[in-house]
């Protein structure tokens, strides 16, 4: 086992921090107490401590926040390009302003390390209202000679595992192109978005424009059957994805679905060993494994099979996983209890099916959701935990000799979401990018995601883009 090192701990402080006790619902531009009466505590996945309690918006609630949006849509979708851009350009800056703020509130209420939500959450999410806000005045240039125009009020439907950052996906385009919005968070991860409605407010966004409801799955359902909206859009898991889209299809509503995956990580020989090492600590360990394109499945060419091995458990071994508030943490806490169950089921699961399993040894913390990094060796192609979406910091390690080989095995999915490939040789490269079914493939690097690039899958991972020129056009009509 290589030599840990004895860091101090160096905690991210709080104090800056402003968090009420009571959050309500952001509707028509002010905060309101739930018709529904109901309410929930938002959790500390890392200490099973309460943070917040939050409002619970019950059928009432939706409706008035679609009706807001409803009333919203004429003015801002006729109001001059130029001036929306000015609104979301306002929202980005802010963003950045208090993006140390919004990085703790990130890490305190959905257990990843603060290391991630300052580098790439929060830093993302500006950026995608950068990028939009940029293209506000520019539709026509977008997308030429098809007069592009909005559709109307979106529902926006999101996970916990990018909590601001899949806001900023929804909402940033779907303003951009004059529409307006009524955005659920996830009931565990709720409170960056209303700390962006915060901000939504003090930017002057005429009312109505953005609406943020609370609640859990009934908030969402409620959301997806009211006629309003003329756009569903969804991130989050298959199944639930497989409702959104009945949903969609009863209502006559345009549907984007961006959904789960299991995702291919495909060492060659030739690979940068060093590299592609760090790529797959990268691909499935960043963000606890709470990441729809991780790079779940492993598949090292036999030739390079053992050296891999050996360099991937030694570099598991320096792992940091505990509080996420410290800085050095690699590894925070999994998202919630229910989560966890999940994750460990797998475990009991991958045990069952035969599979050998190595986790390094860590101090894992005495109170909150914790798993220990996890890889599966021994493993075959109809093992389940080769063929489900675990949600964790668990890998399963295949090896591979030929090209036709790792396609045919990569492919063999349900998914379509991403994947990566880890080569010094060009071609092989495109070979492996046309022949892999996956909406996102990464060369020689892993989980690298950019506002102007479009991001989305196949199979049951979905369809629809978010990103990019492609992420806008599913907010506009054409003539
Ligand atoms: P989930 O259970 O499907 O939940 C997603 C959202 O839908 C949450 O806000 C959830 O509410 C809500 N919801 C639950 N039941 C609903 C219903 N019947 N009608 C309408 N809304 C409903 O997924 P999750 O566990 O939060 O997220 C993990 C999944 O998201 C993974 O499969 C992952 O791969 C996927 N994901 C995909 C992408 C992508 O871009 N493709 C990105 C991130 C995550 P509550 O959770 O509040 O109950
Ligand atoms: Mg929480």
């Amino acid at each position: 086992m290589t030599e840990k090192w004895n860091l101090s701990a160096a905690p991210e402080s709080t104090s800056h921090v402003e968090l009420q006790d009571t959050y309500h619902l952001f509707i028509n531009g002010e905060f309101r107490k739930p018709k529904s009466g109901k309410y929930f505590d938002t959790i500390n996945p890392a200490t099973n401590t309460v943070i917040a309690t939050v409002s619970e918006a019950g059928k009432q609630d939706v409706d008035d926040a679609m009706k807001a949006a409803e009333k919203a849509f004429p003015a801002w979708s006729k109001l001059d390009g130029k001036e929306r851009g000015k609104y979301i350009f306002r929202i980005a800056r802010m963003i950045q302003e208090r993006s140390r703020e919004f990085a703790v509130i990130e890490s305190l209420d959905g257990g990843k390390p603060i290391r991630e939500s300052r580098d790439v959450d929060i830093p993302l999410a500006a950026a995608h209202f950068f990028y939009c806000a940029g293209w506000a005045d520019k539709l026509e240039y977008a997308f030429p000679n098809r007069s592009p125009k909005p559709l109307g009020v979106a529902a926006q439907i999101i996970p916990w595992n990018f909590p601001l950052l899949m806001a900023a996906w929804k909402i940033a385009p779907a303003l951009a192109c004059g529409n307006t919005v009524v955005l659920k968070p996830a009931e565990t991860t709720p409170l960056t978005a209303l700390k962006l409605a915060e901000i939504i407010q003090e930017a002057g966004l005429p009312p109505g424009v953005v609406n943020i409801v609370t609640g859990a799955g009934e908030t969402g359902a409620a959301m997806t059957a009211h006629p309003i909206p003329k756009k569903l859009a969804f991130t989050g898991s298959t199944e639930v994805g497989k409702f959104i889209y009945k949903a969609a299809l009863d209502g006559n509503k345009k549907v984007t679905l961006e959904l789960g995956g299991k995702a291919a990580n495909i060492i060659f020989d030739d690979a940068p060993i060093e590299a592609a090492v760090e790529g797959i600590i990268n691909g499935i360990y960043f963000n606890q494994g709470h990441v729809c394109c991780a790079g779940s499945r492993l598949f090292v060419q036999e030739t390079v099979y053992e050296e891999v091995l050996s360099k991937l458990k030694r570099r598991m071994d320096t792992f940091i996983v505990g509080d996420p508030m410290d800085k050095n943490t690699d590894i925070g806490a999994i998202n919630s209890k229910a989560q966890l169950k999940t994750i460990e089921e797998y475990l009991k699961i991958g045990r069952e099916e035969g599979a050998e399993i190595y986790q390094p040894k860590c101090n894992l913390p005495k109170t909150g959701n914790w798993c220990a990094p996890t890889l599966f060796t021994n493993v075959a192609q109809s093992n389940r935990i080769v063929q489900e979406e675990i949600f964790g910091p668990v890998l399963a390690i295949q090896t591979f000799r030929t090209i036709d080989e790792v396609i045919d095995k990569a492919n063999n999915t349900p998914y379509g979401l991403s994947a990566g490939v880890w080569t010094d040789k060009g071609s092989k490269i495109f070979q492996l990018t046309q022949a892999l079914k996956a909406g996102v493939i990464w060369a020689n690097t892993y989980n690298k995601f950019d506002a102007t690039s479009p991001f989305g899958g196949y199979k049951e991972s979905g369809f629809g883009r978010e990103g990019g020129i492609h992420g806008m056009e599913a907010y506009l009509k054409f003539d």
